[in-house]
């Protein structure tokens, strides 16, 4: 069985020293390979020389998270597309990119205000580079849904090309996805007992579309909800999963990893 993580920072891992150990832990648990997101010109770096080193088992994105956009975003930007230009291995997509309301700080709605100005032109400018490119797209949307959705269509992106990560939604939302040709990909959020709409909503996207994310450090799955998520977890999302779709978990990898491929294009 292979499982693909699709979205995971190892950052931290990288900083503890646990990079070795945390990538064995997870080939003993199915997942051979994953996808490490970029989030700010901090991690950029470390991600190529990763998807380098582990060449077949790490591959990378670029991308400006939205909670990483403050004044001056453009610098980083203006680095993004030297990823693709130069000698060193190529991410596989753009992103993570998008709008976050969710951490936009509460008690001062006009540098709120300034704050998610700066995520739309931040965003809108990385459709455009992801047009050019014409690549994969993994977006970010916390609370923003709508807004990424008309951003996107307004930016001329192929639709077949984007994802929505950590897909929290319900099926509305998914069914307007689907219809443009989009996909949403699940972290650990789905084995959370709260998550009924969630659930639906990977049903409602179907097995044959399904892709599968740890967003580790962050959202882990259960039964280890509480500690700090790792890639070697999302063998319990898949688990868990199988039992969402009603087939067995090797279903649930070649299914999975088999949109992965298809999708990031690795
Ligand atoms: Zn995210
Ligand atoms: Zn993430």
């Amino acid at each position: 069985m292979t499982l693909l993580d699709t979205h995971t920072h190892l950052e931290s891992f990288a900083q503890r020293g646990d990079l070795p150990a945390a990538l064995a832990r997870a080939a003993e648990a199915g997942v051979a390979e994953m996808i490490a997101i970029g989030t700010s010109s901090e991690d950029w770096p470390l991600y190529r020389n990763l998807a380098q080193e582990y060449a077949g088992r790490v591959h990378y994105t670029v991308g400006l998270h939205p909670c990483a956009v403050e004044a001056g975003w453009e610098k980083e930007l203006a680095q993004i597309e030297g990823f693709w230009g130069d000698a060193g291995v190529k991410p596989v997509a753009l992103g993570e990119c998008g709008l976050d309301r969710f951490h936009l700080p509460k008690d001062d709605p006009a540098r709120a205000a300034e704050i998610f100005a700066w995520q739309r032109a931040a965003f809108n400018a990385q459709l455009g580079i992801a047009r050019r490119l014409a690549c994969p797209l993994v977006v970010h949307s916390r609370g923003a849904f709508q807004e990424c959705v008309e951003m996107i269509d307004e930016s001329g992106v192929a639709w077949e090309r984007v994802v929505f990560h950590c897909f929290t939604e319900g099926v509305a939302e998914m069914t307007e996805l689907m219809r443009r040709g989009g996909y949403g990909s699940f972290t650990g959020v789905l084995t959370y007992k709260s998550a009924e709409n969630v659930r639906a909503a990977a049903l409602a996207q179907g097995l044959g579309r399904f892709m599968l994310e740890t967003d580790a450090p962050y959202l882990t799955p259960m039964p280890h909800r509480g500690k700090p998520n790792e890639p070697a977890f999302l063998r319990h999302t898949a688990e868990f999963a199988a039992g969402v779709f009603g087939v067995n978990v090797t279903e649930i990898a070649e299914a999975s990893t088999r949109k992965a491929r298809a999708f990031f294009g690795i």
